[in-house]
């Protein structure tokens, strides 16, 4: 079961959604990275890893983090402030860059 959150900023109002599980993958036959998503049960059973969505906290970019090969900075820009997008609650916006991201009371999703 995976659980969705959203993000708002409290200054420029930006919002970002992301799932609890991020996206889990498997290699198929011709050794092809493939995401498994809900509710393919059969598939996610042969994930291997999971890609999860981050985000730059200096320039903004999005960006997915193999768990097999993570790095730890942007691919954009270079900078290490980077935050797992489910993991966004008291990061600053890098859009305004003057706000702050609190989780949306009103915004729950369960797959
Ligand atoms: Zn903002
Ligand atoms: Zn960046």
């Amino acid at each position: 079961m995976a659980e969705a959150v959203r993000y708002v900023c409290g200054g420029c109002g930006h919002a970002i959604e992301a799932w609890s599980d991020g996206n889990p993958y498997y290699i198929d036959e011709a050794g092809a990275k493939q995401y498994a998503y809900h509710p393919d049960h059969k598939r996610l059973a042969r994930c291997i890893g999971n890609d999860s969505t981050h985000l730059c906290l200096s320039c903004g970019h999005e960006f997915m983090v193999d768990s097999r090969a993570p790095v730890t900075a942007c691919p954009g820009c270079g900078a290490r402030e980077i935050a797992d997008t489910y993991h966004l609650d008291g990061q600053r916006c890098p859009f305004c860059k003057a706000g702050v991201f609190a989780s949306d009371p009103g915004f729950h999703c369960i797959s």
